[in-house]
């Protein structure tokens, strides 16, 4: 990014992953991905526009002129709502990914980052997945509304690039987890919805019990640590293609020892099992980050425990007034 002045704007900066970026760019002493001179970032929610809507979406960029554009916002949601509402999903994630990219164009901004999910690979696939297979196959059938709107980016991407010379790229985070999170009991992801679990149990004193056999084994990136690559990426990735963001490979846990650390977080005494008659879900969905370690070797993922007892400490003295 050029030393002049920059106006970033994050869609979906009130989400989970907008407030980590947030966090870091306020709280981050080392300006490999602090904020730097000369820029100003801009974090949307949704009550400042629709972005399904075309006209709210131009509003949007009318008024605050973004030179960057970290873009997040996207209909989320867990299997069920996905199962029941593929279309939705399929056609608000268009909508919004297309009013974006359009307008990045029309306002000429020089770099856009948008945010793709591990989610939309092909179901069947060669393990460690990797960049280069994101439209190898169909993707799962619980959320191809949701998987195919996103990899509709990339194409986007490859296409406003060889037509206008545009300058937009996509990252794939693996599953994310942190503050500010949806700790709903049933439409959220794993780790917020059993921290909520935990807790109710400690407080109401009845057993802490996992559905499944705690075996498959997924790679859980800290919000925080996506934060900094994201703005690393903004500033230093040079490829239309997507970049995968993710711990390493070896850095996978099984679910039991997210339960464990989330036991060990909360302080729970109480009585800890898994109920196996639950079935469990794909054993492993492993991602490779070889691509990003090459461009950023340097990069220092904060360890699991820690990330965890982090978020779980934030639950807790966020519980009344959080998503849940
Ligand atoms: P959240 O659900 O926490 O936040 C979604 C954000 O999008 C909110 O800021 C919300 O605004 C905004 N938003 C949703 N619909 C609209 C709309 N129509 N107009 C304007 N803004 C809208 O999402 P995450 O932070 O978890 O996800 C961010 C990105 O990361 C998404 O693109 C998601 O697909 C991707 N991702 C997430 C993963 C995860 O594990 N969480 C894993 C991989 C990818 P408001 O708060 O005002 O409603």
């Amino acid at each position: 990014m050029s030393p002049t002045k920059s106006v970033i704007l994050v869609t979906g900066g009130t989400g989970l992953v907008g407030k980590a970026i947030e966090w870091v760019i306020h709280n981050e002493s080392d300006k490999k991905y602090g904020k730097r001179e000369g820029e100003e970032w801009i974090f949307l929610s949704s009550k400042e526009g629709d972005l399904t809507d075309p006209a709210q979406t131009k509003a949007i960029f009318e008024k605050y002129k973004p030179t960057h554009v970290i873009h997040l916002a996207a209909k989320v949601g867990g299997l069920f709502g996905n199962m029941a509402a593929n279309l939705d999903y399929f056609r608000d994630n268009l909508l919004i990914n297309d009013h974006i990219l359009h307008n990045s164009k029309e306002f000429g901004v020089k770099k856009v980052v948008s945010c793709l999910s591990t989610c939309i690979f092909p179901d069947k696939t060669t393990y460690p997945i990797d960049e280069t297979m994101v439209h190898n196959g169909p993707p799962h059938d619980s959320n191809y509304g949701y998987s195919h709107s996103k990899r509709m980016v990339d194409v986007m991407n490859r296409a406003y690039h060889d037509q206008f010379g545009c300058n937009f790229t996509s990252v794939i985070p693996t599953n994310v987890f942190g503050p500010h999170d949806n700790f709903h009991l049933v439409n959220s992801h794993v780790i917020p919805g059993l921290i909520h679990k935990c807790y109710l149990a400690q407080q109401n004193g009845t057993p802490f019990v996992m559905a499944g056999t705690g075996r498959p084994l997924r790679q859980f990136i800290y919000s925080r640590d996506l934060a900094k690559l994201f703005i690393w990426t903004l500033r230093e990735y040079q490829e239309i293609t997507p970049l995968i963001l993710s711990v390493p490979e070896e850095e996978e846990v099984s679910i039991k020892q997210v339960g464990d650390s989330i036991v060990k977080a909360m302080g729970f005494t109480g009585d800890y099992s898994f109920d196996t008659t639950k079935a469990d879900g794909q054993y492993k969905k492993t991602a490779s980050n070889k691509k990003l370690m090459a461009l950023n070797p340097d990069f220092k993922f904060t360890p699991f425990d820690v990330a965890l007892t982090e978020t779980v400490q934030w639950f807790k003295e966020n519980v009344d007034h959080i998503r849940k």
